[in-house]
Order: structure tokens, then sequence, then C-alpha cells
């Protein structure tokens, strides 16, 4: 029986386990985290059915009770070598393992918004990322710094995405629908707190995306308003005084929310980071890249190492288990050729 080595254990990876360990491959699953699939774990309902990222979380490990998979945690892969069919892969531990093909899964993390200091992230307690905000929904439990209910959340987009100074000129692609989802979800479980949005533009690109667009501003009432903030600070009562400028009217802007929530761009892991350059595949951002985006997204140049996911730029998860699954067809058909 054939070896494959996947290495991250989040959605990628485990689809494209779960559809190899189907077709009657060993596969061994390696994840540098304690636990697989942190990113969904961070979520609480999911766009753009509202559907939960547990539930979603359950059902994906379960594929890994699968007899061809086993999954090895705090496995943290620092060195693959090797060639077609022969690859040798080396952990943190200095553990080695082989295997006859390697699927890069490394994923993604979000940007550290400390890196734009003038939004006063780390610094105002006010001020919070859109993960945060995640947890406080997940938790149901959504409050202002003094923990009580928040009379105005403010939401901003792009932070870390789009944007020259922290070098991403990238759309993160999941942000925009993500903050319209969590606006909703604000007003669901505190329709009397006032949810505004600023936007540079929004990108509601997927199925039924438009649609919660719209209920957001007619069922729930939420707010848009085109345009950057350019500086935050604190207030004496403990608020979050913002500046900006409306670029649909092309007025400066002064407003006080209790709290300003950053909606974090995607980034590459570390591990995304590591195994893209040392395979010579780094684009400028870091992110891995196929051999053909339009053609076939799941190849590199070196035959037998193979990426799926959000390891090669932001995806969905449902963008994210589609392109696993089309990997594993693509390993499938290599594993093919070594017979
Ligand atoms: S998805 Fe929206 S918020 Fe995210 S980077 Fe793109 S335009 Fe900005």
């Amino acid at each position: 029986m054939n070896e494959i080595a996947i290495i991250g254990a989040g959605p990628a990876g485990i689809e494209a386990a779960y559809v190899l360990a189907q077709r009657g491959y060993k596969v061994t699953l390696f994840e540098k985290a304690a636990d697989t699939l942190t990113n969904i774990r961070d979520k609480a309902y999911l766009f753009p059915d509202f559907s939960s990222a547990a539930d979603l979380a359950d059902q994906l490990n379960r594929k890994l009770q699968h007899e061809n998979i086993t999954l090895k945690t705090n496995a943290d892969i620092v060195s693959v070598k090797g060639e077609s069919g022969a690859w040798k892969l080396v952990d943190s531990q200095v553990n080695a393992y082989t295997a006859s093909a390697v699927l890069m899964a490394t994923g993604y993390t979000v940007f550290d918004a400390k890196r734009k200091e003038e939004l006063g992230y780390g610094i105002y307690q006010g001020v919070i990322t859109s993960l945060e905000m995640e947890k406080m929904i997940r938790e149901g439990h959504i409050v202002n710094t003094m923990g009580e209910q928040p009379g105005k959340i403010v939401f901003l987009q792009c932070v870390g995405s789009r944007d020259e100074k922290s070098g991403n000129h990238y759309c993160s692609k999941v942000c925009c629908v993500t903050a319209v989802k969590q606006a909703i979800e604000v007003k669901k479980h505190l329709p009397d707190t006032e949810v505004y949005l600023f936007y540079m533009d929004l990108r509601m690109w997927g199925e039924h995306f438009e649609e919660m667009y719209r209920e957001s501003q007619e069922k729930y009432g939420v707010k848009y308003i085109r345009g950057r903030i350019s500086e935050a600070a604190s207030t004496f009562d403990g608020k979050v005084q913002i500046k900006a400028e409306d670029t649909l009217v092309g007025l400066p802007l002064k407003m006080s929310t209790d709290l300003l929530v950053l909606m974090v761009g995607m980034e590459p892991s570390a591990g995304t980071r590591k195994l893209a350059t040392d395979h010579a595949m780094a684009n400028r951002y870091g992110f891995a890249t196929s051999q053909s985006p339009l053609l076939d997204d799941n190849l590199t140049a070196e035959a037998g190492f193979f990426v799926a996911g959000t390891c090669k730029r932001p995806l969905s998860i449902i963008d994210t288990l589609n392109d696993a699954r089309a990997a594993a067809q693509r390993i499938d058909e290599y594993m093919n050729t070594l017979r």
C-alpha cells in the first residue's frame, strides 16, 4: 500500500485525506497544533446559512476515524525533501517519515492587527478583532469594556488586506461577508445596539451573500458607510473615538463607539511561508503558488508534491473543501503513474 503524507489538519487536509483513504490509500496527516481545525473552531456560525461551525468541525473530524487515516498532532513538519515517489519528511522533534506523495495544506493565519497601530488594537480595550467578536457571538456574551450591553458597534473592513502600508495588496475574500454575518448576529442578540460597517467596497461574491447584505439593512437595520477609518483613540468614558472620511459624500466624519471591530484579513501561516519558500514557490506575500491556477491548481513544479486550500490564497471553507477534493483526485492520478 502506498503512503501519502498530508501536512495540515485543517479542512483541506482532512477532506483530501478522507477522499484518498476511501480510495484505499494509507494517509498520514500531520498537524503541528494539539488539535485539528482550530480556524473553524474559532467561529460561531458559518456564512451564508448560519450553520454551526462546531457541527462542521465534528463532521470533518469524524472522517478522521477512517481506518486508512493516521493523525499525528503536535507534529510540526519542518522539512520535506525528495523526489517523485520518495519523499522524506522531518518534524521539529527530528522524527523522520517517508511518503510516495505529499500534500501541503498548511493554511493561513490572521493578520496581526497591532501592525496597524493607528487603529489602536492592543492599546485601547474597545478595539477588538473579528476573531474576538466571533468568540463573543459564540459565547452569546457581547459586551463593551465595562461588561455592559454596547450602545454602538462599528465594524471596519479590509484591515491588513488591500492595504499599501501592511504590504498586502490582495483581497482576503471572506471578511466582507464575515462582517455582514457578524453584524446580523449582533443585531439578533442585541436589537437595540446600533451597528455601523465601514467599507471600501463590499465584495458579496458568493451564493446568497447579496441576500444577506440586503437583509442586514432591511431586516436588522445595519448601517453602511463607505470610507476608511484613519485613526482611533480612547475617550475618558472607555469608548473609542474614530476619525474617518465618508467617501460617498466626501466629508470627514467623527464617531464614538463602544467597540471597534477590525475585520482582519488572511495571511500565509508560518508553516505555509516556510514550505513555500523551501520549495521555491512562494509568491510575493508568502503564499504557495501552484503550477497553474487556471489549468491545474494543485500541482507544483515537483512531481509528487501537491498543494491545496488556503496555503495558496484566501478561500472560503466551501472553496477550500472543493479544492481539497480536486487535489485528492490529482494525487490519485499521480499514484497510478507509480504502479
Ligand atoms: S473581502 Fe472585503 S473586507 Fe476582506 S479584504 Fe476583500 S474587500 Fe476587504
